[in-house]
């Protein structure tokens, strides 16, 4: 679900998607609706990520969740689009400083991250809990 190992790659892939699918970016202002314009917002105000780079981002995962690799449309969720996800270590609140963000995820994804405090230790604990009882009930 990464398709770059080098971050740099990926923040210029990001930066040069418009000017590489014009066709693209232009058919998404078309459609730039009042919704559109405020989610436009939202998306600058709290992750300082341009609409352009969303639709980069989105691409490149090819609109699905980088963790489960499902679609919102898949989940049946009231989001239409995926989430931004970003470093809680750099950012800590709901917001990003532009430069701490992940990929996009779903629904589910985001917040179940979340919830564990976004430590990679104790989503691995968390797997193997799953795993070990997994083994003990013979499942
Ligand atoms: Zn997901
Ligand atoms: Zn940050």
């Amino acid at each position: 679900m990464m398709p770059f190992k080098d971050r740099q790659k990926l923040l210029d892939y990001v930066k040069n998607y418009a000017a590489k699918h014009p066709d693209i970016v232009k058919k998404c202002r078309e459609n730039f609706t009042k919704a559109g314009k405020r989610w436009a917002d939202g998306l600058m105000r709290k992750f300082k990520m341009t609409r352009e780079q969303y639709i980069a981002k989105s691409a490149l995962q090819d609109h699905k969740c980088a963790i489960c690799g499902r679609t919102q449309e898949e989940l049946n969720v009231r989001a239409k689009r995926l989430s931004v996800d970003h470093d809680r270590q750099c950012c800590s609140g709901e917001k990003s400083c532009g430069k701490c963000w992940r990929g996009l995820l779903c629904s589910y994804c985001n917040p179940a991250i979340g919830a564990l405090g976004d430590d990679p230790e104790r989503l691995k604990k968390a797997a193997e809990y799953i795993e070990s009882w997994r083994k003990l009930n013979g499942s």
